[in-house]
């Protein structure tokens, strides 16, 4: 065993995401096309007095920090399956935002199970430690391997996508989080009486991809849930309007919302864009991202 394990993990945007029709168990059937992006969250793993799993995200408000916090369940879960007589204290620094669609509580379980196979030696592969993760919730298996991913099935079964170059994202974070489930149920109750096809990754998307062509890649972002993000928070209608004036090649909800992303040419046009975004008044935060980078990552392992 050794001291302490530092994990790395990436939040994610979903450049597609299609939603099928509910389905008789409550969920629905995702088509989806997800991309990590440059916002980190820090885990701290290290070994504490037997059984025992603390979690410390340093008070921050809106996340939990008892059995509720996703990297909670990731140690309970590991400890269980692995024998694992010795307890976890886990340290969480997030950047990522909470409650913004980017996947935060999962890239924290995501982030435990890397950390926890590191702390003890587990010898686990990332194939092994993205079906651990698809046990606590259908996001986290992406975030232990990052990039640029199509996920299938409830947007657990992942497979990895072709992707040249790196993606400039500028991100309007919203200061109140928006739940996944009531985006789904609102989501739901604006499609009653439509009939909903099965969901399909776009071809189209995928070969903006591989061309590493973000003109084309910014007309192809697509996300179902926004409809119903924006019904919740018609503000975001305002905030893609803006965005898309100002020159962005394409604007989407992330996710569940309420985090919008926006695609820039380069570097330099994103940081207009961030000028641009802030000074109309219509977003309190804007930051910059980079994607796709990898999944969850120890960044060191000794003191
Ligand atoms: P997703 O995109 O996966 O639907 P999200 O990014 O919209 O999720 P999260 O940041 O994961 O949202 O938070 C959703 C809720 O999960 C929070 O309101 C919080 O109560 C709970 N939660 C549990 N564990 C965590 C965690 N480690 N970090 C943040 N939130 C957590």
């Amino acid at each position: 065993m050794i001291d302490k394990a530092v994990v790395r993990v990436p939040g994610k945007i979903n450049l597609q995401l299609s939603v099928g029709p509910l389905q008789k168990d409550g969920y629905h059937e995702l088509a989806t096309v997800f991309q990590s992006v440059s916002l980190f969250d820090e885990l701290t793993l290290t070994p504490i007095e037997s059984g025992a799993i603390t979690i410390d995200c340093g008070g921050k408000a809106g996340v939990p920090e008892g059995k509720e916090n996703l990297a909670y369940r990731a140690a309970e879960l590991m400890m269980d399956r692995f024998d694992i007589e010795s307890g976890v204290a886990i340290k969480i620094k997030k950047e990522i935002p909470i409650a913004g669609g980017m996947a935060g509580g999962s890239a924290n379980a995501g982030a435990a199970i890397v950390g926890i196979d590191s702390l003890f030696s587990l010898g686990l592969s990332r194939n092994e430690m993205e079906k651990l993760g698809a046990e606590l919730g259908a996001d986290v298996p992406f975030t232990i391997s990052g990039g640029t991913a199509i996920g299938t099935g409830r947007g657990d079964r992942i497979t990895p996508v072709l992707s040249r170059g790196t993606y400039y994202w500028v991100l309007a974070l919203s200061t109140s989080g928006l739940s996944t489930p009531a985006v789904y149920s609102e989501c739901d109750r604006l499609r009653e009486g439509m009939d909903i096809a099965a969901p399909h990754v776009s071809d189209e998307l995928l070969q903006s991809l591989t061309h590493g062509d973000a003109k084309s890649l910014g007309k192809k972002l697509v996300n179902d849930l926004q409809p119903a993000a924006c019904s919740l928070k018609p503000a975001l209608r305002l905030i893609l309007d803006v965005g898309i004036d100002y020159g962005a090649l394409g604007g989407i909800v992330s996710g569940s919302g309420p985090t919008v992303a926006f695609l820039a040419e380069n570097e330099e046009h994103a940081l207009d864009l961030v000028v641009a975004l802030t000074s109309s008044g219509v977003v309190g935060n804007v930051v910059r991202a980079q994607g796709p980078v990898p999944g969850a990552r120890i960044v060191t392992d000794r003191t």
